[in-house]
């Protein structure tokens, strides 16, 4: 017995290092691959279920790092530890602005693009924001035609002057979500205090709101109260017509899953607006 407890105490410690030294990889190849502009953006479709049309698509970054996709999960962590953030955002900023660009010169000028931001990515001062600002406006963009999705783990009490910061970002007239709604805490304290445009149900919810009855209730209730606020909400991670069905009939404003369209690359978005058809 002491024996295998000597062998599970040395496997524990060799996986804690081999997770170690996959970290410290990933970030040096991450950050050569940000210096480069090896990343890529991907962009879902986001639907207006009263209009039944699409205006919005959400900016996803990828990573292939010779040949291996990374998840964004991971390497975005690693980013944010290793201070890789900052350049991270600036760089799915700007390839996004140049596709949303061109998207508009095509004629598709009410299209806004919804751009992830972690906590480290928010702006402490006027010039932060000013950096992300100018780089919309180089691009010959309004600050309007971006929407900033942030977590509720951005907003962690006591971290950083919250409210201030989103007043920051607010006047900068970029709109902002509250991504991943009911997944953090204090979440019901932060609507009432910031002013956010969009509320973002976390997928975990509408997965099993069909079948689990608790979960139906938590959803109907934060649209109801999202819309009570004179907030639009965003249904996340809709798979099947029954959950849209659902959503639909509880006036959900805007879904976004697997259901209408997986993330897509910037050739096909042109292509997805015009073929696109709610039926
Ligand atoms: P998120 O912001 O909550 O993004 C939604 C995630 O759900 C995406 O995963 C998307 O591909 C996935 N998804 C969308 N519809 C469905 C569906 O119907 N079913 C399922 N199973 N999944 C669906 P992804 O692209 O792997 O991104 C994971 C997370 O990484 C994002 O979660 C976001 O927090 C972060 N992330 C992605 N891109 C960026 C970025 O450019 N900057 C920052 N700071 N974070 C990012
Ligand atoms: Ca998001
Ligand atoms: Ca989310
Ligand atoms: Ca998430």
């Amino acid at each position: 017995a002491k024996d295998s407890g000597r062998n599970s105490y040395c496997y524990f410690s060799q996986k804690m290092q081999d997770t170690a030294l996959r970290k410290l990889h990933l970030k040096n190849q991450l950050s050569h691959a940000i210096e480069n502009r090896q990343l890529n953006v991907v962009y879902q479709p986001i639907i207006s279920i009263k209009d039944k049309r699409v205006n919005k698509f959400e900016a996803l970054v990828r990573w292939n790092n010779q040949g291996e996709w990374v998840s964004p999960e991971e390497f975005i962590q690693i980013a944010e530890e290793f201070s890789l953030i900052k350049e991270l955002g600036q760089l799915v900023l700007s390839q996004a602005c140049l596709v949303l660009k061109q998207l508009k010169q095509q004629g598709f000028n009410d299209v806004v693009f919804n751009i992830n931001r972690s906590v480290f990515e928010i702006p402490l001062n006027q010039s932060e924001n000013k950096q992300w600002l100018n780089t919309i406006e180089h691009f010959g963009l309004q600050p309007s035609d971006i929407c900033f999705e942030l977590t509720e783990s951005a907003l962690a009490p006591d971290k950083r002057n919250n409210e201030i910061l989103f007043n920051l970002l607010r006047e900068s007239g970029c709109t902002i979500a509250l991504d991943d709604f009911g997944t953090g805490y204090s979440s019901l304290a932060y609507v009432r205090r910031i002013p956010i445009d969009y509320i973002k149900i976390d997928r975990s919810f509408i997965t099993d709101m069909s079948t689990n009855e608790d979960d139906n209730i938590l959803v109907s209730t934060i649209i109801a109260m999202s819309k009570a606020l004179g907030k639009k909400v965003v249904a996340e991670g809709v798979e099947t017509k029954e959950q849209l069905d659902l959503l639909s009939a509880l006036s959900c404003d805007y879904i976004q899953g697997y259901l209408f369209s997986k993330p897509l690359p910037a050739e096909q978005l042109a292509n997805y607006l015009s073929q696109f058809n709610f039926d």
